[in-house]
């Protein structure tokens, strides 16, 4: 049964989300590792059939004829596509009639009640936004990068949240205002940067060949979390290093675990004088397949022991979906195997 109202729709939708994650431990599973929502795993624990394929006109479908099942698009990047897998685990968790889903569900991020509403798709929406980017996701994200609610001013910040939660920049920007963690006129505001701008500017004098891919700005900050994103991504490494003590970063080490680097640069720490710390900048572009970890030191080249520091962090750039089954699912069947 769909409920009468709007706001009745987004509560319901809301409290679905919270409920799912809480008999899940979705939470808890990220307290540990951080990361995002792994919304093509839990559609696979639930044993929910979904198919990626090349859609005309539509994000995703959810289906309920003969069996419930649910497809996505393969033209869209991965963040669309998680974005659309759940809001069609909503139409699936909370019973709904079968719905055919195209751009809108996109465009009725900012939550504007203009036009006439479908319920059952409000619902749907607002389920989405709870399950992909609930607010304790954001406050993880935000307490591990040092984030207060002002630094979300700056729509660099946004954006390297945005990549954290697997979400695209725009609908961060809009759940941020659902969250009422800023104003509907800041989100505006935020929204006048693209994300093209804020890669040319963390990429500096490095130009790859499209600027589709994601670029990461990853510090020691993110020591010990998942990076999750797609095959044409880049990191941008910003770690300080204490070179006027002979401790340099390992970049061997990163080409070790299959990086290519394409930049790499020093910088200086502003005002520690000479012999102080630096920055030092690395760019990097991960290889086929995609998967591992990132093992990297600081350490003096001449010095055996323990480093000095150390970033360790395991990442996955094998998105977007595929045509065929999830890559939950092929995961799961090749264990099986
Ligand atoms: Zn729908």
């Amino acid at each position: 049964m769909v409920t009468a109202t709007y706001e009745a729709a987004v509560r319901v939708g809301t409290m679905e989300a919270a409920r799912f994650h809480q008999r899940n431990e979705l939470r808890a599973q990220i307290a540990k590792r951080g990361g995002n929502i792994d919304i093509f795993g839990v559609i696979q624990s639930l044993d929910l059939p979904l198919l990626v394929r090349p859609l005309q006109g539509l994000l995703g479908a959810y289906l309920s004829d003969p069996v419930p099942g649910i497809l996505i698009t393969t033209q869209r990047p991965l963040a669309i596509q998680r974005f659309t897998a759940c809001h069609e685990l909503g139409h699936y968790l909370l019973k709904h009639q079968p719905s055919l889903d195209d751009e809108n569900i996109l465009r009725r991020m900012p939550l504007t009640r203009a036009q006439p509403q479908d319920f059952q798709e409000v619902e749907a929406d607002s389920f989405a936004v709870g399950f992909m980017m609930p607010v304790w996701l954001i406050q993880w994200h935000a307490a591990r990068q040092g984030w207060k609610v002002d630094d979300f001013n700056q729509p660099a910040n946004v954006y390297q949240l945005s990549l954290r939660l697997g979400a695209s920049y725009e609908a961060t920007c809009w759940s941020l205002v659902r969250h009422r963690l800023i104003s509907m006129v800041l989100a505006r505001r935020l929204l006048e940067t693209q994300p093209r701008e804020l890669k040319v500017a963390l990429l500096g004098d490095y130009r790859p060949q499209d600027y589709r891919g994601d670029v990461w700005l990853l510090t020691e900050r993110d020591a010990d979390t998942r990076i999750e994103g797609s095959r044409n991504d880049l990191f941008v490494l910003k770690l300080k290093e204490h070179s006027g003590g002979g401790y340099l970063w390992d970049i061997d080490q990163l080409k070790a675990s299959g990086f290519a680097i394409v930049r790499d640069g020093r910088e200086a720490v502003d005002d520690d004088g000479i012999g102080g710390p630096v920055s030092r900048w690395v760019t990097a572009a991960p290889s086929e397949p995609g998967t591992g970890s990132l093992s990297l030191d600081e350490r003096r080249p001449w010095e055996d022991g323990p480093p000095l520091s150390r970033l360790q962090l395991d990442f996955d750039m094998t998105g977007p979906e595929e045509e065929g089954l999830s890559r939950a699912e092929r995961r799961r069947l090749l264990q099986a195997a």
